[in-house]
């Protein structure tokens, strides 16, 4: 067994300090023998493909069986120890994106990104789900002076072409202005636009929930049950079977929902999708503090603990590096991950890094004075409640892998979600359930062509990575939170 596979005793993150009846539940005590759909990986994507399979279910057609297969706890993965900010990338990761795959295949990825928001939000509404979500102004923020400088000839740039979501986004041009509109010390130039902050785990135990318990028990979920691989080929009766630490079980349809763990099953996706490991913490007033507590909730007016923006990326030092990023909740804590800056040079700290049982050190001092770096009157008043660690799935080429596993029939992946699932994971859950339950084709599913996965774009990967520039491009790609 080679890996990547998720490993026991994770630290454990602010969003599971309060467990969910369902966080190690097993619906039977045995695995099934067989069912028609097997998901592997009990997170954002699988929870959701679930929750789409059943929600869109036809009355009048039986409903398929269908076993969730999780290593560990439920949501215990990047979606249970992420930063809880949702920010479609309306200006600069769409720059990136255009530079990489061209104006169109970049407008796309951002209107579904903003579309992926909407249908969120609309899903919390209508299933009244108890997960804190919050719309808010979020912001990109440049205290460095030679990434301010080219920001500002790329949002000039920009501004010329035909790019639908850069009318969402208002520029903080000028020095005084940015640093009011973000509050973030010495910024240069901000830009702000509409995005949400969430509590990921209840969100992800709520659609598991829905599919386990609600609707009659219709989905078997069964944690702590680590898949060690999926044979090579169907049996007789048109089956993939999958075995298991619990044994072996069938299926006629297999989903990959297993992120930055997905090479340990598909070898074919070890330079496509790998492991990088990422740091987050939650930083709260200090006993003796005085920053008080506060709903930003949608406002990006100046409130009473100094912090206009109710989350932002922060881009501090050049080349090209968003250093932290935090979302504020409503108890006025701050979320805060990446500290990219005091660990990028250690690459075995991070780089194709799977052990979330650990911390990444040099992130303790660093989180401990972000609040006082970052904010003016936060000097002594903030101190990190808790600290944990967390594995993303990095896609080499910056899209997700959504759709059909090459010339393996029946089997479908949904993985490679950068440390930027949040916008993307609900409408690809979509597309891929479509696909499994009405026979839809990729093309139609409304999920960007960028991101369908393919023979094609598993050998570009393969020439991507061989290339002399490699080491630098998949550096820079984790460069971009
Ligand atoms: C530290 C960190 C901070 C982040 N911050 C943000 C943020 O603020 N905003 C944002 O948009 N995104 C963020 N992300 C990224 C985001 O969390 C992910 O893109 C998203 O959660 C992916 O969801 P998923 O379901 O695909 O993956 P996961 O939640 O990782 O789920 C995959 C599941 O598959 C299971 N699994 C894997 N292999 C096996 C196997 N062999 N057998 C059985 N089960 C298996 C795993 O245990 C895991 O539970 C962050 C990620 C990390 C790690």
């Amino acid at each position: 067994m080679s890996g990547p596979f998720p490993v026991e005793n994770a630290t454990v993150p602010y969003w599971r300090t309060q467990l969910h009846h369902l966080d190690s539940h097993r619906s039977t005590p045995e695995l099934p023998e067989k069912q028609d759909i097997v998901i592997i990986g009990a997170g954002f994507a699988g929870a959701a493909i679930a929750h789409y399979l059943l929600k869109d279910h036809p009355d009048n057609k039986p409903r398929p069986s269908i076993t969730i297969l999780e290593a560990r706890e439920a949501c215990s993965g990047a979606s249970g120890r992420n930063g809880g900010h949702i920010r479609p990338d309306l200006f600069v990761g769409l720059a990136a994106c255009m530079q990489a795959h061209g104006l169109e295949a970049a407008n796309q990825a951002a209107l579904f990104e903003e579309a992926n928001a909407r249908a969120l939000e609309a899903l919390v509404r209508e299933d009244n789900i108890d997960c804190d979500l919050r719309a808010v102004t979020t912001g990109d923020v440049f205290v460095d002076a030679a990434e301010a400088a080219k920001i500002r000839k790329l949002w000039d740039a920009m501004a010329k072409l035909d790019c639908p979501t850069l009318g969402r986004v208002a520029a903080h041009l000028d020095p005084r202005e940015a640093e009011r509109a973000s509050g973030v010390r010495g910024a240069r130039v901000a830009f702000t636009y509409p995005a949400h902050v969430v509590w990921p785990y209840k969100l992800v135990m709520h659609l598991l929930e829905e599919a386990v318990v609600a609707k009659d028990g219709a989905v078997n979920l069964q944690t702590r049950t680590m898949v060690h691989g999926v044979s090579e080929a169907l049996d007789g009766d048109g089956y993939w079977t999958v075995a298991t630490a619990r044994g072996p079980t069938r299926a006629r349809t297999v989903v990959f929902a297993t992120n930055a763990y997905t090479a340990g099953l598909l070898p074919e996706y070890d330079e496509a999708i790998y492991a990088a490991r990422g740091a987050v913490c939650r930083v709260v007033v200090a006993r003796d503090g005085v920053a008080a507590a506060t709903d930003n909730s949608s406002s990006s007016s100046s409130s009473s603990n100094n912090i206009p923006l109710g989350s932002a990326g922060l881009e501090m030092e050049s080349p090209n590096t968003v250093d932290s990023y935090y979302g504020l909740r409503a108890d006025g804590s701050i979320l805060v991950g990446g500290g990219k800056s005091v660990f990028i040079d250690e690459r075995e700290e991070w780089y194709r890094n799977y052990d979330d049982s650990t911390l990444i050190e040099a992130t303790v001092p660093y989180f401990d004075g972000w609040a006082a770096r970052t904010f003016t009157g936060w000097e002594g008043r903030a101190e990190t409640e808790s600290i944990w660690t967390g594995i993303m799935g990095y896609s080499a080429d910056d899209a997700p892998h959504v759709g059909h596993v090459p010339s393996k029939p029946g089997q479908y992946i949904c993985a490679g979600f950068n440390g930027h699932g949040m916008p993307n994971v609900l409408l690809c859950a979509k597309g891929v359930a479509e696909m499994i339950r009405d026979g839809r084709a990729f093309s139609e599913t409304g999920v960007p062509a960028l991101y369908e996965t393919s023979a094609e774009r598993l050998r570009r990967i393969s020439d991507l990575v061989a290339a002399p520039t490699a080491g630098r491009a998949r550096a820079d790609i984790y460069l971009k939170f």
